[in-house]
């Protein structure tokens, strides 16, 4: 990799980056120079070509397991990150999951695990890097929230309230950390292209889609350009922000 990349030398960790936006993300920070860690919670295999794909570009990479709503697992993820590439300068709370329900019929169990898996998660791994990155006196964390933290829609009460609660933990932690040189910022994915939203019914997609000035549903690499800008140097001085990407529907 090139020392003129943008993200030469730095550290970046991913979390849920086996597929999706989080690969998308990790693919895009490795292409910058980032040394990138890979993290999955289940199936290896889409982790470790992520990794090669990495590789393949000329970076640096490693796939970690661990379930990031763990306290345990992430204190290990984050010691087998810094003991490979050393100190983690980015850190990008991918994670996530959704569990649509009404609200009447909604089970605890789904909440907790959406909250959990969401939320707690960014929690989690902030607070085991943040310690790091102060005495770096460096660092960039970036959320993936979503539009639905901003703007709701009926059936997802638990996953509104949770990307809801992430705007508000990395505005709260951009205030904690700003004088360190550390950033905290979220990005807002409107409609994106995954596994996540192949599961929604198709007349749920085409009225969305009605829905969307742009006239189509974002890419993860539309998602990744956002994060890898807000990791750059020159979104040095913006935190405590939201960078809504969804073509125009919030
Ligand atoms: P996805 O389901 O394709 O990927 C999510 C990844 O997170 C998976 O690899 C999964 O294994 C991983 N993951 C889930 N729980 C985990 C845990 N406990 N520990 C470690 N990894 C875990 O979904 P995606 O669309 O790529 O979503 C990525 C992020 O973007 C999520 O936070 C999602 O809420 C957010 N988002 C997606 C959209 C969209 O339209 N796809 C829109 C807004 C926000």
């Amino acid at each position: 990799m090139a020392e003129s990349a943008t993200l030469a030398g730095k550290v970046a960790l991913v979390t849920g980056a086996g597929r999706g936006i989080g690969r998308a993300i990790a693919l895009a920070l490795g292409a910058a120079g980032a040394r990138v860690v890979v993290n999955y919670r289940e199936s290896d295999g889409p982790a470790q070509a992520v990794v090669e794909e990495v590789r393949a570009n000329g970076g640096e990479a490693l796939a970690v397991r661990a379930d990031v709503s763990q306290s345990t697992e992430v204190e290990h993820l984050v010691a087998q990150a810094t003991e490979t590439f050393g100190p983690i300068n980015i850190l990008v709370n991918n994670a996530g999951i959704t569990r649509d329900t009404l609200l009447m019929t909604m089970a605890e169990s789904d909440w907790d695990a959406v909250i959990q898996t969401n939320l707690k998660s960014t929690f989690l791994c902030t607070k085991a890097v943040i310690r790091q990155m102060i005495r770096a006196r460096w660092g960039r964390i970036i959320t993936i929230a979503s539009i639905a933290g901003i703007n709701p829609n009926p059936g997802q009460a638990n996953y509104a309230a949770a990307k809801a609660g992430l705007i508000a933990f990395s505005k709260s932690t951009a205030r904690e950390v700003a004088s360190r040189n550390i950033t905290v910022n979220s990005v807002a994915p409107g409609f994106i292209e995954t596994d996540m939203t192949a599961q929604l019914p198709a007349d749920l997609k085409a009225e969305g889609l009605k829905r969307i000035p742009a006239k189509r549903f974002g890419q993860p690499e539309e998602v990744a350009a956002a994060v890898v800008f807000l990791a750059s140097p020159g979104a040095s001085y913006i935190t405590g922000q939201v960078i809504v990407v969804d073509g125009g529907l919030a």
